[in-house]
């Protein structure tokens, strides 16, 4: 009998169609094939009122394979990588920055688009955005990507779209996409689990042969926030956020979400939106409602997640502190909101204070500024030596010119993929860090590495809105600082011309808008 399995073999070989799942060849005679998911999508938010421009390496594309490493619940043998014969297309993730060019939104698109073409057909797409990305001469970008994406695989294959919670959701983008979630935390303490909903929620309806969702809510809410007055850490946003789990788990309802919208794009999409996907229209509907009514209930209620005041007033207060080390966040420049990240108003002021002018005054450490003729001149000097040079404002100069440091050169570290080259040159009391190319300081080990502690440091300026969890845990106070620059917090500062009005919180006195659920028709 043995003999007979053995010498029978080749012939099935032959004869069985051989399904290939994840570069393994199975042959079971009766296997049904594998639904084909590609993955596809850009990933950042970008401000229209920052002079800087995004170009396509900051994308940092990765390409087929190599796509798995960014999704942890897709390693090879995990039961989602089982359950599709995954067809990685293209994804990109900028740090946010100013609007991304043409050339460079082109190029990424149609090497998606491309690629598409080549592994047609497929049962579904997984479309992984942030939702804020800005386009040089273009409106809705998401929107224009998605719709160039359904022109070439077709209005029946099933999309579903993860994003940021500060992204934005036109008419466009809802009626492409037939699934959509967004992140319920922020910070984003959730973000992979939200991918993992969003390509689960894929994978169920392929599998249980419901396909699209029967029915899909979108509602806008006239309301523009800055992300540091709707942290979910404090009230209201809590609250409001706290709602979205369990309305997404009732019987008939696929998923739930409420997009914040970013601030610092002046199109007519960026507003806050509630959608909601489901079979049952009732309970679509009146998910919806109550979630965009309860968002727009407590409108009053959103303020900074920390106290705020002007950098002057910040630092007197941290001086004047015994909690240490006392944050503050140099907020208006805050590279991971879309500020160009080299704004030197704040570190001037800093210096020109005579509190940290002698080495024996209140530590400070400062992060970051970018200065890649600096960096040159401090690898000249060495560590322990004497530097001099130009930082910052190359890309925005409009609240202050390029900055005269000169200094101790106390470090040089290479090799971090944004910096590429970090230095950290101390000025008085103030240890300055530098960089050759922008960088977010959001992890302890971001400044240990530097040989920097700043667990012991009296004073930590980061450019940075909320405090990232492992700077929050770390602080011993922490204050808002509201600083010029293209993420500027007050945005009653902002120039705005094409955003819809009246808007909260910039019109006063605005009636009652209709919350009625606007349904979104599926594309056949
Ligand atoms: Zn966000």
């Amino acid at each position: 009998m043995l003999v007979c399995i053995v010498i029978a073999r080749p012939i099935h070989l032959k004869n069985i169609p051989a399904y290939k799942i994840n570069n393994r060849i199975t042959n079971f005679p009766n296997a049904k094939p594998l639904p084909r998911i590609a993955i596809a999508g850009l990933g950042i938010e970008s401000s229209t009122f920052s002079p800087a421009l995004t170009n396509e390496e900051a994308f940092h594309a990765k390409y087929g394979a190599a796509i798995f490493s960014s999704y942890p619940f897709l390693s090879v043998d995990s039961p989602l990588r089982n359950k599709a014969d995954w067809i990685p297309i293209l994804i990109g993730k900028s740090l946010p920055g100013g609007a991304v060019t043409r050339e460079a939104y082109e190029s990424l698109v149609n090497k998606t688009l491309d690629s598409l073409k080549k592994h047609t057909p497929y049962n579904g797409l997984y479309f992984d955005i942030h939702g804020a990305m800005s386009v040089v001469g273009m409106e809705d970008a998401e929107g224009d990507f998605i719709t160039r994406i359904r022109k070439v695989i077709g209005n029946e294959t099933l999309i579903s779209t993860s994003m940021d919670l500060h992204g934005n959701v036109s008419w466009r983008l809802a009626e492409n996409t037939d699934l959509i979630t967004c992140y319920r935390m922020a910070p984003h303490e959730d973000a992979m689990e939200t991918k993992q909903r969003a390509v689960k929620n894929l994978l169920d309806r392929i599998e249980n042969g419901k396909g699209k969702p029967a029915y899909k809510a979108w509602i806008p809410i006239p309301i523009l926030l800055p992300g540091e007055k709707t942290s979910t850490r404090i009230e209201p946003a809590k609250t409001v956020y706290q709602a979205v789990a369990p309305a997404s788990l009732q019987q008939g309802i696929i998923d739930a979400a409420i997009w914040i919208g970013y601030a610092w794009a002046d199109e007519p999409r960026n507003h806050a939106v509630v959608m909601v996907t489901g079979d049952d229209k009732e309970k679509v509907v009146s998910t919806a409602q109550q979630l965009a009514q309860r968002f727009w209930d407590a409108r009053s209620g959103y303020s900074f997640v920390a106290p705020t005041g002007t950098l002057n007033e910040c630092l007197q207060k941290a001086l004047a502190s015994t909690k240490h080390p006392f944050f503050i966040s140099d907020s208006g420049d805050n590279p991971t909101a879309g500020g160009a990240g080299d704004v030197t108003w704040t570190l001037k002021e800093i210096l020109s204070r005579n509190e940290f002018k002698s080495a024996n005054g209140p530590s400070l450490i400062y992060a970051s500024i970018p200065g890649p003729d600096l960096i040159k001149n401090a690898i000249t000097a060495k560590v322990g030596g004497q530097v001099k040079g130009y930082a910052g404002a190359a890309v925005d100069a409009r609240y202050a010119p390029p900055l005269l440091i000169s200094g101790t050169v106390e470090s040089i570290e290479y090799g971090d993929v944004n910096a590429a080259i970090e230095a950290v040159i101390r000025v008085g009391s103030v240890h300055i860090i530098v960089t050759q190319k922008r960088k977010p300081y959001h992890k302890e080990i971001d400044f240990t590495r530097l040989g920097l502690n700043p667990r012991k440091s009296d004073i930590v300026v980061v450019k940075i809105g909320y405090l990232e969890p492992e700077l929050y845990a770390m602080r011993a106070d922490w204050l808002l600082a509201l600083t010029p620059g293209g993420v500027d917090q007050n945005l009653e500062r902002l120039p705005y011309k094409r955003i819809q009005r009246p808007m909260f919180p910039l019109d006063k006195n605005m009636k009652e808008p209709d919350f009625s659920a606007r349904m979104v028709p599926s594309l056949k």
